[in-house]
């Protein structure tokens, strides 16, 4: 396994392997892999001849100072397991690297991205596009892969890749949970033990908005004003939205007639949580 760390040697590489007609993957990480992580590594490992896994805390993408300082790093950890997952390269550049002085093209994806994420954390998703932008033009995938947990964020990028033609496919792997239900993120082991306990009511809140649906509610403010006491009867959850919308414009529903996703936010302590769930009537 290969650690790239200039963007000018990780485009050169990634050019012979064009060149050589090899398939390229792209799985974009923030590091601290967990098994969400792992689950898009080993997708992409099999369908692709090369693995690329980038591993950057992009500056740009972070709204307050706090949350990016004390974001979780360990590069030796996450080394070894993406080497154990079939990683070929990671893609390791520095914030220098990545946005030079005078650095000052950023990408903005419209609409998509006023609402929820886009609305509780200003200029979250100008970052998230314009480093996924950077990353595809320096990393050339043929495919790249994103987690459902970001819902919105898959959103955006299907919605960038598509907008600015950049001809790769983009996939989507279902949201890999804790055996209690709990979505796996990185800020996870920032959570203190009781917050920790605590923070399942985000995913029940979630799973019963679906079994509620599945039996038959309709009415889309009730569904979300259900996921909302939930949530709230967690003594340290400080919910941040509730959202129950149409699952590609993001906008708030009336009715839930075909299928919709339910999108929340809350903090517990100084931790910030999110996850979402697919509500449909008619599940396969
Ligand atoms: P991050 O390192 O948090 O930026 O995440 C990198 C990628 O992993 C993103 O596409 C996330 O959506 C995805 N991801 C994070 N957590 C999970 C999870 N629990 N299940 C599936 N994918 C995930």
């Amino acid at each position: 396994m290969e650690i790239i760390q200039l963007p000018e040697d990780m485009q050169r590489r990634a050019g012979e392997c064009r060149r050589a007609r090899r398939s390229i993957g792209l799985v974009p990480t923030m590091g601290a892999l967990h098994e969400g992580h792992l689950s898009l590594i080993r997708r992409c490992r099999a369908e692709n001849d090369v693995v690329i896994m980038s591993l950057f805390v992009n500056p740009a993408q972070f709204n307050r100072t706090d949350d990016l300082e004390r974001y979780p790093r360990d590069l030796e950890g996450d080394s070894r397991m993406a080497r154990e997952a079939g990683v070929d390269v990671i893609f390791a550049p520095t914030a220098e690297g990545m946005y030079p002085d005078g650095y000052v093209t950023y990408v903005n994806v419209a609409r998509i991205t006023e609402r929820w994420e886009g609305a509780a954390r200003p200029g979250h998703f100008r970052g998230v596009a314009t480093v996924c932008t950077k990353l595809f033009t320096i990393c050339r995938p043929h495919r790249a892969y994103f987690g459902q947990k970001d819902y919105q964020q898959s959103l955006v990028v299907r919605r960038l890749a598509a907008d600015l033609n950049l001809g790769l496919e983009i996939v989507v792997s279902p949201t890999v949970r804790e055996p209690d239900g709990l979505a796996l993120s990185s800020r996870n082991v920032l959570l203190s033990p009781e917050e920790r306990r605590q923070a399942t009511v985000l995913s029940r809140a979630l799973f019963q908005a679906q079994a509620a649906v599945r039996g038959g509610e309709r009415d889309a403010g009730r569904v979300r004003a259900a996921i909302e006491a939930e949530i709230r009867s967690a003594q340290l959850a400080a919910v941040d939205y509730v959202g129950v919308c149409d699952p590609d414009t993001l906008e708030p529903l009336v009715r839930v007639t075909g299928k919709a996703v339910a999108v929340v936010a809350a903090s517990f302590g100084t931790t910030r949580l999110i996850d979402n769930a697919i509500l449909d009537p008619q599940p396969e």
